[in-house]
């Protein structure tokens, strides 16, 4: 559980995850911060084809979009990113402009990678 927040431009974000998985987004793996479910948009993919549940979503949908780097898709968590409790890894979008955790207004809150971001 993160206690300082890690602030991550889009580009530094997108950098990271490029160079623990390569540059394949489908293949970036994100680990859920309440309940360490790994899963990325491939691993996610798989399910929508068998028609898994997600708790939060219910029956995940061929073609439903998904956000792995938010959302906790496991039949028995329904994690998000920006709710009630944050991951502390915090992407902004664009640094030049001002940014706003609170209303979330030129920032995300993101899981974090399953490998390299854990400390
Ligand atoms: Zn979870």
């Amino acid at each position: 559980m993160a206690e300082n927040n890690k602030v991550l431009s889009k580009d530094e974000w997108m950098q990271l995850g490029t160079e623990l998985y390569g540059p394949d987004q489908t293949d970036w793996e994100f680990k859920c911060w309440f309940c360490d479910r790994v899963q990325s948009l491939k691993s996610i993919r798989e399910e929508q084809n068998k028609g898994i549940m997600s708790k939060r979503y219910g029956k995940l949908k061929k073609g439903d979009s998904v956000s792995p780097e938010q959302c906790c898709y496991s039949p028995d968590c329904d994690y998000v990113s920006n709710g009630l409790f944050t991951t502390g890894v915090l992407v902004v979008y664009d640094p030049s402009e001002p940014h706003n955790e609170a209303l979330k207004k030129n920032c995300c809150y993101v899981l974090p990678f399953a490998r390299g971001m854990s400390e």
